[in-house]
């Protein structure tokens, strides 16, 4: 390692730059966060923290402040003239964390900067990226300070996590290709009352003019956002204009106050096609924005910094420096990128649909399908984000002999997390493969050899039926995703695989 430079800058403190530098810290690595604004945002944009963002937060040590700040929603529930087509139930997905998280982004980045803060590291504010010169060896950042005075500071990674308007990507030259969805939307955090509203459930309405959804925030308090159909009439709506379209679209009776924040918003999907240029990242916003359909945005980023965190963590080690393990963030996290901007698309266009046929059609398919048991746990996988897998990953392996029944843990899938190992899969202060299974005959020589990258779960842990006793062996990453999956006496293939990551 080397002291005498941070091993990584991330530019940027919003959620993902805070998880980012975060999970960084946690695995020692020497890190500096900057943000160009003087004061966090006190904007509660993103409102939801999704079971598979929880999870990775159990990793870290830290998602029981979370928890504790938030409320917790049972399901969503979609209808339409009054009648409810579908509805979305987690408490049955198969997660420590069956709910969704209901927390202000702004209480979010809080707590965020409260964990970093256990490590020492606070954002350095009022510092701006002016611009940045990728090198083979290093990446030198031109810094702006406060008092307008440059710096040049050396890095060896640098990760963007500036959001939709990245300097970085700028300075990269990338290309952010996509559109803007036509119509305007509008936004409002305030109170509300009514004899329809469930307080813990996220309430989506159609109606045949546009879509009405309400978030819970806290206790009677909630979000509204509806689009407009077109282009918003002025700056910023005013509440009664909220309530002119909650009256028109949503439960009767449901009276709206006290309002804290009212915006117009407009919808933008677009993504870069490289999330690496050599020794410079983008994660977050800066790499992949769409519509707030399904909540995505902010949980996607969290997730690419908890997907590269420990790859760099690696990386500054020496192990796995430049070769697949870094390739990997890019091929892995784009494709999860791409997959929530076509969902998140999809249903914003399934919401926003103003043909009268198709509005019936889509009612009775939703109607129809949504009363479907594996139809709803699909849908709930989906929204609580613990179906995201990297099937297609380069880091997957899967040896002959592997355990292939129904349930068994394939390469590339979101790790079971029964009993002891929700907590122990990544945690601690290096970034570890976790061994499971395995007939004990090559865990020392293993251990020995690569006692850096591998942990070893038995004989403390109690193995999860899913992992079928004594069948197979698999590794587990540090971000909680198969990476082997191999016969209970795989050892050599065990080994070839941490060679494969540290090569
Ligand atoms: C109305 C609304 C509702 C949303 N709802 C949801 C939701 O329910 N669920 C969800 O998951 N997502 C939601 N999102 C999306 C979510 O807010 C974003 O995905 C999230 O903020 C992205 O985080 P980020 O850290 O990548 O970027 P940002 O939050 O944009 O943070 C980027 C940071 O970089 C700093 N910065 C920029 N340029 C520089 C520079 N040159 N030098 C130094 N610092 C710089 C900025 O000051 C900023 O603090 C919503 C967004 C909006 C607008």
């Amino acid at each position: 390692m080397n002291l005498s430079l941070p091993h990584v800058l991330v530019v940027g403190a919003g959620p993902v730059g805070l998880a980012m530098a975060a999970e960084l810290a946690r695995y020692q690595v020497k890190v500096r966060l900057i943000d160009k604004a003087t004061a966090p945002s006190d904007k509660s944009k993103a409102l939801v923290l999704w079971s598979r963002t929880l999870e990775l937060l159990d990793r870290a040590g830290c998602a029981g402040a979370f928890i504790d700040a938030g409320l917790k929603a049972s399901g969503a529930s979609i209808s339409a003239q009054g009648r409810r087509l579908a509805h979305i139930d987690l408490a049955a997905i198969d997660s420590p964390h069956p709910y969704a998280l209901m927390l202000p982004q702004s209480e979010t980045e809080r707590l965020l900067a409260q964990h970093l803060a256990g490590f020492g590291i606070t954002v350095e504010r009022g510092v701006e990226l002016a611009d940045l010169t990728p090198g083979r060896d290093r990446v030198t950042a031109r810094l702006r300070q406060p008092d307008g005075r440059e710096e040049d500071v050396a890095c060896d990674w640098l990760v963007g996590c500036d959001g939709a308007h990245s300097t970085v990507r700028h300075r990269l030259g990338m290309d952010f290709a996509g559109s803007a969805e036509p119509s305007d939307w509008l936004l409002a955090d305030l109170r509300i009352a009514g004899p329809a509203i469930v307080p813990d459930e996220i309430g989506i309405f159609w109606h045949r003019d546009g879509v009405l959804a309400v978030f819970p925030i806290t206790a009677g308090r909630v979000r509204v956002i509806a689009d407009l159909g077109g282009a918003a009439p002025g700056a910023a709506p005013d509440l009664a204009s909220v309530q002119a379209i909650v009256d028109r679209r949503g439960p009767a009776g449901t009276v709206l106050s006290d309002p804290i924040w009212l915006a117009y918003f407009r919808i933008n999907e677009r993504m870069v096609d490289h999330y690496r240029v050599g020794r410079v990242f983008l994660a977050g916003d800066a790499a992949h924005i769409h519509s707030p359909a399904g909540g995505q945005g902010m949980n996607t980023g969290i997730q690419d910094a908890c997907n590269l965190a420990w790859k760099l963590a690696l990386a500054v080690r020496g192990i796995g420096h430049g070769g697949k393990l870094l390739d990997s963030y890019d091929s892995e996290r784009r494709a999860v990128g791409a997959m929530v901007l076509r969902n998140a698309t999809r249903l914003t266009h399934a919401a926003v649909l103003r043909n009268p046929l198709g509005q019936i059609v889509r009612n009775g398919l939703v109607h129809l399908l949504g009363e479907l048991p594996p139809v709803q746990q699909r849908l709930a996988a989906t929204m609580t984000e613990i179906d995201i897998a990297y099937p297609d990953s380069p880091l997957n392996r899967t040896a002959r002999g592997a355990p292939e029944g129904r349930g068994a843990p394939r390469a590339g899938e979101r790790a079971p997390l029964d009993g002891d190992l929700a907590r122990r899969i990544g945690a601690g202060a290096d970034p570890k493969f976790l061994l499971v299974g395995g007939d004990g005959g090559g865990e020392r020589a293993l251990l020995e050899r690569f006692g850096a990258l591998v942990t070893v779960a038995t004989p403390d842990a109690t193995l999860p039926q899913k992992y079928g006793a004594g069948t197979g062996l698999w590794l587990i990453r540090p971000d909680g995703y198969i990476g082997l999956a191999a016969p209970a006496d795989g050892w050599e293939s065990a080994a070839e695989y941490l060679a494969m990551i540290a090569a």
